[in-house]
């Protein structure tokens, strides 16, 4: 079997779903690799490492192949040229994605969704949502480091001494631990928030100050927050306003799975902050922490630079391409059967729907969702039987 890599086509797109690194844990597995002339270019690997680790450059690999992965999902034009019956492992967001689930539906491709995969003990090693989240995290404490016309760290010198830069962090979530953990490293003066119960003591463990405020805390199922309701969210505002006017940077991560990010921080709040200050907004892609901010841009806010993150991870390409191909090999590894005969040792690709870890990631098979809301969102609800698995 073959397993082809896609060269990414969107827009500012830097990553690549395999490295040369990982290409022997595939080839062991018994798979062929074809890589895409100039998949990895972006992310600063030449094709010659993917062949010097094994692999193959090939024009039509995509066409050609059993199995595809990409980080982004494949475009439809390259959808409607798979082979009958292939299989894609890519980030797929389905419900920003229904036209593409309908043609991978109609194709009768199989296709998995990094998004969807478990995020059970067993399948750590396959979350790409967590591996990005790490390198997002970083990425959002050194671009604050970077634009703030100050130290982070607390210097003493015979010159005098320099305070620490005060950094608040809203949202401790993956991302948001990772941002404290390098802004604590680069020295600043860190303290965070985050409605969930249990992240008081995570973002303690950083060894930053945990914001305590007067409010309820918000669990979701799966210790996920849950959505706040707007008198809850004017609540958290005034009582986070006095945080933040006395933060030089402000990091922001908060998300809730499946709704546009909260809105935290007001313009008004960030116009309270002090001259030369800086506002990071990771989640200004997915509509945004802090109003004003523009995914992909720096906005002056007041007194602020407003930085709005834009697919964040694509920005470290080569580590991140690393932690994501590695996801990838993980998941693929649960769905292979190797041939025992040493002479063919061929690898094949057997996804066993009854594992909840293939059967959550599953979005399409066989010409059917199996997704249960991407379904109910494309065919309406279910009145009769559900499909059989
Ligand atoms: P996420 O990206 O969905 O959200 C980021 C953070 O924003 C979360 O911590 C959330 O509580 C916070 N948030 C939401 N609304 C907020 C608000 N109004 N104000 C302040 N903060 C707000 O989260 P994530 O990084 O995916 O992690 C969410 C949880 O899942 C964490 O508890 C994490 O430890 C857990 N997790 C578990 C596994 C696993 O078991 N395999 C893997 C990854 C994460």
């Amino acid at each position: 079997m073959k397993i082809a890599v896609a060269k990414e086509t969107r827009d500012g797109e830097a990553r690549v779903a395999m490295v040369p690194e990982l290409v022997g844990k595939l080839t062991g597995l018994g798979y062929d690799v074809a890589v895409e002339p100039a998949a990895g270019r972006a992310a600063l690997i030449a094709d010659e490492e993917y062949v010097e680790a094994g692999a193959s450059i090939e024009d039509d690999a995509v066409s050609t192949a059993e199995v595809v992965i990409s980080v982004q999902p494949l475009d439809v034009a390259r959808i409607r040229r798979l082979r009958a019956g292939a299989a894609t492992i890519s980030f797929l967001p389905v419900n920003q994605e229904l036209a593409l689930v309908t043609d991978l539906r109609d194709i009768g491709v199989t296709s998995f969704s990094m998004e969807l995969v478990p995020r059970i003990s067993r399948a750590q090693s396959m979350d790409a949502l967590s591996s990005q989240s790490l390198v997002s995290g970083y990425r959002c404490a050194v671009v604050a480091a970077g634009l703030l016309h100050r130290f982070f760290p607390q210097s003493m010198t015979a010159a005098g001494t320099i305070q620490p830069a005060k950094v608040v962090v809203l949202g401790a979530g993956v991302a948001g631990l990772q941002a404290i953990a390098t802004a604590k490293r680069l020295g600043a003066v860190v303290s965070a928030y985050d409605v969930r119960a249990a992240a008081a003591e995570e973002i303690r463990s950083m060894g930053a100050k945990a914001i305590e405020l007067e409010l309820e805390t918000l669990e979701g199922t799966g210790g996920y927050a849950r959505e706040m309701s707007e008198d809850r969210a004017e609540r958290q505002r005034d009582l986070l306003a006095p945080h933040i006017a006395a933060a030089d940077a402000l990091i922001t991560t908060a998300a809730v799975p499946g709704r546009q990010a909260p809105m935290l921080v007001t313009a008004a709040m960030v116009e309270q902050m002090k001259p030369g200050s800086v506002v990071v907004d990771l989640a200004a892609d997915t509509g945004g922490n802090v109003e004003g901010s523009v995914a992909g841009e720096v906005v002056r806010i007041g007194n602020a630079q407003v930085w709005g993150g834009r697919n964040v991870p694509s920005q470290m390409p080569g580590p991140a391409s690393r932690l994501y191909a590695q996801n990838v090999v993980n998941l693929l590894t649960l769905m292979t059967a190797t041939d025992e005969d040493p002479d063919s040792g061929e690898g094949r690709l057997v996804p066993d729907f009854d594992d909840e870890i293939v059967a959550g990631a599953c979005v399409t098979h066989d010409r059917t969702i199996r997704h249960a809301p991407t379904r109910e969102a494309l065919e309406g609800p279910v009145t009769d039987q559900e499909p059989q698995q």
